[in-house]
C-alpha cells in the first residue's frame, strides 16, 4: 500500500458520526441570533493581506505572529482569514450595506486560521459562531450583543460560564492611559519580550494582553483602564450595566480585560469557563467604533463578538448536556436476489422521496450479512424482500425494537410504511403521557 498522508498539526476532522453534533450546535447558533435579527453572511476564506494587517492591527499577537500568509500564483499576497470581522467590514463596504436601515446585522459561522502552538482548545484551524452590528453607537447594542451569547448558552443548557465585562474607552481617553502606561512599562522594559518592547511605544496596551509569564507578571500592577475613561465612556459603561440587570444576565467588571484584537473601543467582553482547561475563554467580543471608518467606510460605531466552536464544544462535552441524537436511518430494506435488488432500489428511492431515510444493500451480501449490518446502524425498521415477497406484492415490515411485524403492500409500501412509523410514535406518546401521570 502506499504511504499514507495525514492531517496537518492543528486541525481536526469531524467524523460522520460526530458531525451531527455540528450542525446542532450551528444550526441553534444561527437560530438563537435570527431572534435578535442577524442574518447570515458568508465572506472568502482568503483575503488581501493588507485587509487584515489594518483591521486586525499590525501590533497584534494574530498579525505579528499568527497569520497564514502567502504569494499565490500571481504574486498577490493574501492570508487565510484569522478571524470573521474584518472580512464581514470588507463585504459591508464593498457592497454599500451601511446605505441600508441601520443597524445592519450580520452572523456567521466560519473556519479561522491561526498559527499557534496547537493544544487543546488551541488549533490551526478552528471554527467561530460570530456576530457584527453594524451602526449601532448606544449602549443598548452592547447589552443585546451579549444577550444572544448569553442566550445561546442558556439554549445548549449550559451553566457556570462568566461574563466578564470591561470599558478600554475611546481614543481620546485612552491617550492618557495609554501614556501611564508606558510609563509603567518602561520601568521594567529590560524584562519584556523582545515582542512587548516592540510595542512600548506604538501600542503598549497589547503588551497587556502577552501570554508571555514575565510580560503577564509586569502587566499585573499596570494601571487599570477603566480609571482614565472619560465622562461619556462611563456614563455608556453604565447603560451596558443597567441593561444586563435589567435582562438578568449577570457579570463581574474585570479591569484586566483588553482583547488581543486593536479595534476595540468602550465595552469589551469574555464569556470564560473554568471547566475546559487553560483556553478557557468561550466567547469574546467588544465595540469597535473607529474600526469601519478605518478600513475607508464611513463612521459607523459597530460591535460583534466570536465564539470558539471547538472550545464550546468541550463545554458541552464536559458538562455532558444533552445533544439531540443523530437520526437513524428508518427502514432496510433487505433484498434477497437481482429482481428484488432492483425492486429494492425503486421502493427505497419512493420512500425517500417522501423523507424517509431509506437504505438497502449496495454488496450483495447474504441475509445475515445484511441484518448485521441494519443493526449497526441501528434502523428502526427492516423488511426482506425475496422472490416469495415479489410475487405475492407483500412484505413484513418488522420493528427492530419490538420484533413486531406487519404486513405491507409494497405497490402501497410508501402510505403504509407511514402508518407504522405515525403509530408506534403515537404509542410511545401514550406511554410518556402514562408516565406521566404516575
Ligand atoms: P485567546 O486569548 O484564547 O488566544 P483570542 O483573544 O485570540 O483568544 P479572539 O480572536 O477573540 O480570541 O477569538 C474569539 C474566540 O475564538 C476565542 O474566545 C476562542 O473561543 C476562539 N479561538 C481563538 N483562537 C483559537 C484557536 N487557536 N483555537 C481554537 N479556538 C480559538
Ligand atoms: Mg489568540
Amino acid at each position: 500500500m502506499a504511504k499514507t498522508i495525514s492531517a496537518i498539526r492543528g486541525t481536526q476532522d469531524v467524523l460522520p458520526g460526530e458531525s451531527y453534533q455540528w450542525q446542532y450546535i450551528e444550526k441553534t447558533l444561527l437560530e438563537t441570533a435570527s431572534l435578535y435579527g442577524y442574518k447570515e453572511v458568508r465572506v472568502p476564506v482568503f483575503e488581501q493581506t493588507d485587509l487584515f494587517q489594518r483591521s486586525v492591527g499590525d501590533t497584534t499577537d494574530v498579525v505579528q505572529k499568527e497569520m497564514y500568509t502567502f504569494d499565490d500564483k500571481g504574486g498577490r499576497s493574501l492570508t487565510l482569514r484569522p478571524e470573521g470581522t474584518a472580512g464581514s467590514v470588507r463585504c459591508l463596504l464593498e457592497h454599500g450595506l451601511y446605505n441600508e436601515a441601520l443597524p445592519v446585522k450580520a452572523c456567521y459561522v466560519l473556519s479561522c486560521y491561526r498559527y499557534e502552538k496547537p493544544q487543546a482548545g488551541r488549533l490551526r484551524e478552528f471554527h467561530q459562531f460570530g456576530i457584527e452590528c453594524f451602526g449601532a453607537p448606544e449602549s443598548s447594542a452592547d447589552a443585546e450583543i451579549i444577550a444572544v451569547a448569553h442566550h445561546a448558552f442558556e439554549r445548549f443548557g449550559l451553566k457556570n460560564i462568566h461574563l466578564e465585562i470591561n470599558s478600554i474607552g475611546c481614543p481620546e481617553c485612552r491617550a492618557k492611559y495609554l501614556e501611564a502606561l508606558r510609563e509603567h512599562f518602561r520601568k521594567s522594559e529590560a524584562d519584556l519580550c523582545e515582542t512587548c518592547k516592540g510595542r512600548l511605544e506604538r501600542n503598549p496596551m497589547r503588551i497587556l494582553d502577552c501570554k508571555s509569564p514575565i510580560c503577564g507578571e509586569i502587566a499585573a500592577t499596570a494601571p487599570k483602564m477603566i480609571d482614565y475613561i472619560c465622562d461619556d465612556c462611563r456614563a455608556h459603561f453604565e447603560g451596558v450595566k443597567t441593561k444586563l440587570d435589567a435582562m438578568g444576565i449577570s457579570y463581574t467588571v474585570n479591569p484586566t480585560i483588553v482583547r488581543g484584537l486593536d479595534y476595540y473601543t468602550r465595552t469589551v467582553f469574555e464569556f470564560v469557563s473554568t471547566e475546559i482547561g487553560a483556553q478557557g475563554t468561550v466567547c469574546g467580543g467588544g465595540r469597535y467604533d473607529g474600526l469601519v471608518e478605518e478600513m475607508g467606510g464611513p463612521h459607523l460605531p459597530s460591535l460583534g463578538f466570536a465564539m470558539g466552536l471547538e472550545r464550546l464544544l468541550m463545554l458541552m462535552k464536559a458538562q455532558g448536556v444533552p445533544f439531540p441524537e443523530d437520526k437513524k436511518p428508518e427502514l432496510y430494506v433487505v433484498p434477497m436476489g437481482d429482481a428484488a435488488q432492483i425492486a429494492a432500489a425503486k421502493y427505497c428511492e419512493q420512500l425517500r422521496r417522501e423523507g424517509f431515510a431509506a437504505l438497502t444493500d449496495l454488496n450483495g451480501r447474504g441475509l445475515k450479512a445484511q441484518m448485521k449490518y441494519a443493526n449497526k446502524l441501528n434502523v428502526g425498521y427492516t423488511l426482506v424482500l425475496g422472490d416469495d415477497e415479489l410475487s405475492a406484492g407483500k412484505a413484513n415490515v418488522k420493528n427492530m425494537a419490538t420484533g413486531e411485524q406487519t404486513q405491507v403492500a409494497l405497490d402501497n409500501l410508501t402510505e403504509e410504511f407511514y402508518k407504522i412509523v405515525m403509530e408506534s410514535a403515537f404509542d410511545a406518546m401514550e406511554v410518556s403521557v402514562n408516565d406521566l401521570g404516575k
